[in-house]
């Protein structure tokens, strides 16, 4: 059984559409992948649609939610959420808020950029965009008019937190986002929380906390972790009584990883499904 519970289609900041994503899951060899478009589940339809038989489909998205660093600041950390009812009303509206928050934000940016000479049309960027913008549709604008060589290029040189174009977005406090999930019957697990690269992470003291709220389990393996961090990160899941999964977090041509690269154990994958009643696996 090979599964990868993270990936990403056009319907927010990956390259395929949902159709092709499940397509290429299968190809890949899979028999589970998870559909976790950031803040929307916009593609999960066509997804469903498009299933490959003998392939799974986990219903997911990655929200977009605020932390506390090691010196108490906020910082952005992405909670993964599975299998929960999509039509719960204040899941419904929190995410429609997080999507406007993410078209205000690029919209700044890109301004900022403009004004400052660059060749970005912010119109332009959010119209090519899906239902969920993001950083990477900048990035793809900055590649396109010769201002960068390359999608990473254009994080460190430009789009990262510590850039002057840099405008953060209000999103969801991380408890109330593990309580919403849970209301709508879904199953919650922190994403990547020790992804050095995209800037300052999360204070992992917040786990135990989330845990007693219904967190279910802890993103390990993933293309932003080093050893040391599995180490870490297993040994903290594992004295919290919490799931490890481990997942490519495929976003098609926007990075380099494969599907398939990084995957979950089996028995994680079906401890997960056991503590959902939102929606079920689909099975192609
Ligand atoms: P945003 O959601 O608009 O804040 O943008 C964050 C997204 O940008 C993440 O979900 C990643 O997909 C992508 N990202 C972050 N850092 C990098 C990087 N160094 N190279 C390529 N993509 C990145
Ligand atoms: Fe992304
Ligand atoms: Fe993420
Ligand atoms: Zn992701």
């Amino acid at each position: 059984m090979r599964i990868d519970l993270h990936t990403h289609s056009v319907v927010s900041d990956g390259t395929d559409t949902p159709a092709d994503l499940v397509g290429k899951a299968a190809a890949a060899g899979l028999d589970v992948v998870a559909l976790t478009d950031h803040d929307t589940t916009a593609g999960w339809d066509e997804a469903v649609a498009a299933l490959p038989s003998g392939l799974r489909l986990v219903r997911g998205m990655e929200m977009s939610c605020e932390g506390r660093g090691d010196d108490g600041d906020p910082v952005a950390v992405h909670l993964l959420a599975y299998l929960f009812d999509p039509s719960e009303s204040g899941f419904v509206a929190e995410r429609a808020r997080l999507r406007d928050e993410r078209v205000s934000r690029i919209r700044t940016m890109a301004l900022r950029m403009a004004e400052d000479g660059l060749p970005i049309d912010p119109d332009a960027v959010l119209d090519r965009a899906g239902p969920s913008v993001g950083r990477p549709h900048l990035a793809q604008a900055l590649v396109e008019a010769g201002v960068v060589p390359s999608i990473g290029d254009a994080f460190t040189e430009l789009l990262s937190t510590r850039s002057r174009y840099y405008v953060p977005k209000a999103d969801t406090p991380l408890a109330d986002a593990v309580q919403m999930v849970r209301a709508a019957g879904g199953v919650a697990v922190v994403a990547h929380p020790l992804a050095r690269s995209r800037g300052r992470v999360m204070a992992l003291g917040q786990i135990e906390e989330l845990a007693a709220l219904g967190l279910a389990g802890i993103e390990v393996a993933h293309p932003d972790h080093g050893a040391d961090d599995v180490r870490v990160l297993t040994d903290l899941a594992s004295s919290l009584d919490l799931v490890v999964t481990g997942s490519s977090d495929y976003h098609g041509d926007n990075k380099r990883i494969g599907l398939g690269e990084f995957t979950t154990a089996p028995a994680a994958f079906e401890a997960l499904v056991d503590r959902a009643s939102g929606t079920e696996v689909v099975a192609g």
